[in-house]
């Protein structure tokens, strides 16, 4: 995601949430948010949260689902206007069609189908070669999957993922993906919805945001 280079998880203690960003550490007691919910800093203690102004409000929810799915501010900024042309033709509302771009990205998808740890290694497993859409090699995590394409890991990617594998949760998938741990394979069976989302995330306050 952009530049950033300091300590991931700062970045959850800022938002208050849980990012998901460091992987399975996320999971376990390790994380620090299970421990203090406070923003970093020498004074993140003392101030707690503050109390936020509208706009710092609508700013907040914008960088909490921009660093949820590690994006540029660039990035995030072309896939709000393209929600927004949607909405324009009649299709969806400008926010949840954001939701649904952002969902449709293939480190995502492969997260969300928990073949992967995190989006960032998700993001590296597509990068490194690891992954074909239909067949074909894709090496661009944000290519946006379509309904029927059928995305397959390579079987060596498995020296990476198998301690991830054999502890995930393979219920917590969303139904929209169809996957096969067996052959690797994740298969897109429908568009996913705003309600499969299940981050306590306000649409409409990034909507807002843009909109000023
Ligand atoms: Fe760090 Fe993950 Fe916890 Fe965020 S959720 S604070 S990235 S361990």
């Amino acid at each position: 995601m952009g530049r950033y280079i300091g300590p991931v998880c700062k970045l959850c203690r800022r938002e208050g949430i849980k990012l998901y960003l460091k992987g399975e550490k996320c999971y376990t007691e390790k994380c620090p948010l299970e421990k203090r919910n406070y923003p970093p800093g020498q004074h993140g203690f003392a101030k707690r949260r503050p109390k936020l102004t509208t706009y710092g409000l609508r700013l907040r929810e914008k960088q909490k689902v921009r660093r949820i799915y590690w994006l540029s501010e660039k990035m995030f900024r072309k896939y709000f206007a393209e929600a927004k042309r949607l909405a324009r033709l009649g299709k969806g509302f400008t926010g949840p069609n954001l939701m649904r771009i952002l969902e449709k990205r293939l480190d995502n998808v492969l997260y969300r189908s928990n073949l992967a740890v995190s989006r960032l290694q998700a993001r590296q497993l597509i990068i490194h070669n690891f992954v074909k859409v239909n067949n074909i090699k894709v090496d661009i995590p944000s290519y946006l999957v379509k309904v029927g394409d059928v995305i397959q890991l390579d079987p060596k990617a498995l020296n990476i993922i198998k301690p991830y594998l054999e502890s995930s949760n393979k219920l917590n998938i969303p139904s929209w993906l169809n996957v096969n741990f067996d052959n690797l394979t994740i298969k897109i069976v429908r568009e996913p919805e705003r309600s499969d989302i299940e981050y306590p995330i306000e649409d409409n306050l990034i909507v807002e945001f843009y909109s000023r």
